[in-house]
């Protein structure tokens, strides 16, 4: 039986890269609050993704969570339904109310065309999603949160090292947030960051992370702890060393799913964006056809033991825990969408002939 291929697998540096950097920690016994590992880290980061500032955490979803409250937001949050739990989750678990704006067909982000029309007097911020790396049009959620004075924090948990017109994705808005989870193009095992320009927010996120301590025997705020330890660090140091070359294999198995699937009648797959480096994170293909060729295709691939992932499906509109709260009728586009999309395995070490052999299967059956 051959080995199960799934949706993704961890990037990991060599075992014994990994001790050496972690050697240190034995002698110092400084294992988390900050210590060396964590700031060698913030810094290769800050460069890395060419971002003024930059704080991290212990994952993403507490990077989005802290993010939002840092900006100390009430009302209403513009965002999408079509993307992972954490971004609605961080949104209500701040008390704040989403309100739901479509996606557009072409990179499946949010929708801009439809932004205004959902602004209220409420209206306090827009989180927008980079979904799969794909880049939402910045240019025109800057125009709009300039006229209506609202917050703009990006979910860019899928586009990490990705840039536009060579400009860091991190640099768009009021703050961006990233998942270096191990399922993500670059991990820190668990792991996240914000990154932003705002000497105040620096301080309001350490505070957040930190249980509000503000010096030895003064806490000024209801922080929380969401601090990244020292060996998260030195996953992510050791890690980074090798990133351009993940995603320069990530590119090779891109390639190889377009050669085999770009003219195969039936399938919608994402179009380059002008412009933009991408990061090559996900491969997300949309059956135009029947509704449930989705779903056959999906069964197919896995009896091959072959386990792609349905991602973003269900729309977190649709979650048991939103019932009776939300109405997924009103973002068709997305409702459409998750129905109909299969994300396709997608690692720096995923062999060629086996994208050959998964594409292979799907022509097959359609
Ligand atoms: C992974 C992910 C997160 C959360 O990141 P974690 O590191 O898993 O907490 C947030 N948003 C999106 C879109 C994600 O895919």
């Amino acid at each position: 039986m051959k080995d199960q291929i799934n949706v993704t697998r961890s990037s990991m540096p060599e075992f014994e890269e990994f001790m050496a950097e972690i050697k240190e920690l034995w002698d110092t016994h400084w294992l988390t609050n900050m210590g060396v590992k964590h700031k060698e880290f913030a810094k290769c980061l800050r460069n890395y993704l060419n971002v003024e500032m930059v704080t991290l955490l212990a994952n993403g979803h507490l990077a989005l969570e802290c993010a939002i409250a840092a900006f100390d937001l009430q009302g209403e949050v513009i965002t999408t339904p079509f993307t992972f739990a954490s971004t609605t989750h961080a949104i209500v678990r701040n008390g704040l109310d989403p309100v739901f704006c479509d996606i557009n067909e072409d990179d499946y982000t949010i929708d801009v065309e439809k932004i205004e029309s959902l602004i209220t007097e409420k209206t306090c911020a827009i989180v927008p999603v980079h979904l799969y790396g794909n880049v939402c049009d910045v240019e025109t959620i800057e125009k709009i949160a300039k006229k209506y004075k609202l917050r703009v924090i990006y979910d860019a948990a899928h586009a990490f090292g990705v840039t536009v017109n060579n400009i860091g994705i991190g640099n768009f808005g009021d703050a961006s947030t990233f998942s270096f989870h191990a399922t993500k193009v670059f991990n820190t095992i668990e792991g996240g960051a914000v990154t932003y320009n705002n000497e105040q927010l620096k301080k309001t996120l350490y505070f957040l992370k930190n249980f509000g301590i503000t010096g030895p025997e003064s806490v000024e705020f209801i922080g929380g702890n969401a601090k990244m330890n020292e060996f998260q660090a030195a996953m992510g140091i050791c890690n980074l060393r090798h990133i351009d070359a993940e995603i320069a294999r990530r590119q090779q198995v891109v390639y190889r799913y377009k050669e085999n699937l770009d003219n195969v009648k039936g399938i919608k797959l994402v179009k380059p964006q002008f412009g933009v480096k991408s990061n090559y994170a996900y491969f997300p293909i949309v059956f135009c056809g029947k509704v449930n060729l989705r779903d056959c295709v999906f069964d197919e691939l896995e009896l091959n033991n072959i386990i792609p992932r349905k991602y973003f499906y269900p729309l977190t509109t649709d979650y048991e825990c939103y019932t009776n709260r939300f109405n997924s009728n009103l973002t068709p586009v997305a409702k459409n969408i998750a129905d109909r999309v299969l994300t396709l395995p997608l690692y720096a070490d995923l062999e060629l002939k086996e994208v050959d052999r998964i594409c292979g299967i799907i022509e097959k059956l359609l």
